[in-house]
């Protein structure tokens, strides 16, 4: 259950330190940022998503810790990293422009990786099965959509060495997808073999509802692998800007919800 025990704001200044405290069952997280006043896009305060984010899944670490359990997941394995993905309106946009800022021969090499993977799933006709069920929110559709992806081996285009080479910006779906079973048996996933950690809370799903257009053309999410296909359709239907405290407090809100 999550309570929002404290939250600053001060006359609304350009910018002002806001404090706050959010309770999670019998544990509470407590985080400060600094916060301006001017109009911005989520996409614009993802650092303290991510960092809410953090904290959630060290609540959960702490209860499998305490159960005598260990998180099996290490730097090295990208076992789970061709799973199909869903990242954010938000985080897509921070990812189109961490690409955007790639050294030139960087990045070409992940657009190329992109570009090889978005054609194989045109290939295999699993594009359109994925903008349908995404749009008509199947959970079953998407899970079916989720092990075909799966079963095609697409490693993430950011996947490097089997290392994630965008770890620290890396999408808050990666962040709370850790497992404390053999990794091995995260080769073929089954619910049967991997257990994954069970999160108090997952911010991606506020982040998601936060970010929905509500302009029918789509959802607040969409697939990692399709979000340079989709950056001029994401600029386009992007709402209006807000003042950072507003955002924050609609996510504080949708996060007790
Ligand atoms: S973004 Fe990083 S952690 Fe997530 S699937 Fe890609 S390589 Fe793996």
């Amino acid at each position: 259950m999550f309570g929002i025990e404290t939250l600053t704001e001060q006359n609304r200044p350009k910018s002002e330190t806001i404090e706050a405290e959010i309770r999670i069952g019998s544990r509470s997280i407590h985080f400060s940022a600094q916060i301006t006043h001017q109009p911005v896009q989520p996409y614009e305060m993802l650092s303290l998503f991510q960092n809410i984010t953090d904290k959630v899944i060290e609540i959960g670490i702490d209860e499998v810790v305490a159960k005598g359990k260990q998180i099996s997941c290490r730097s090295g394995c990208g076992a789970c990293c061709s799973q199909l993905v869903p990242v954010s309106r938000a985080e897509a946009f921070a990812l189109i422009g961490l690409v955007d800022a790639m050294p030139s021969t960087k990045q070409a090499e992940v657009r190329a990786r992109f570009s090889q993977s978005m054609e194989r799933l045109h290939d295999v006709g699993l594009l359109d099965e994925l903008d349908r069920a995404i749009i008509d929110g199947d959970k079953d559709k998407l899970r079916a959509v989720g092990l075909a992806y799966f079963n095609l081996n697409l490693p993430c285009p950011f996947l490097e060495n089997q290392s994630c080479s965008i770890h620290p910006d890396r999408p808050l779906s990666c962040r709370e997808f850790l497992v404390v079973s053999d990794p091995a048996f995260c080769a073929k996933p089954d619910p049967e073999t991997v257990e994954s950690v069970v999160l108090p809370k997952h911010v991606s799903a506020v982040l998601y509802a936060m970010c929905d257009p509500k302009n029918h053309t789509g959802k607040g999410f969409l697939p990692l692998i399709q979000i340079l296909t989709n950056a001029t359709s994401l600029q386009n239907d992007q709402s209006p800007p807000e003042p950072a405290i507003d955002l924050l407090n609609r996510f504080l809100k949708k996060l007790a919800g």
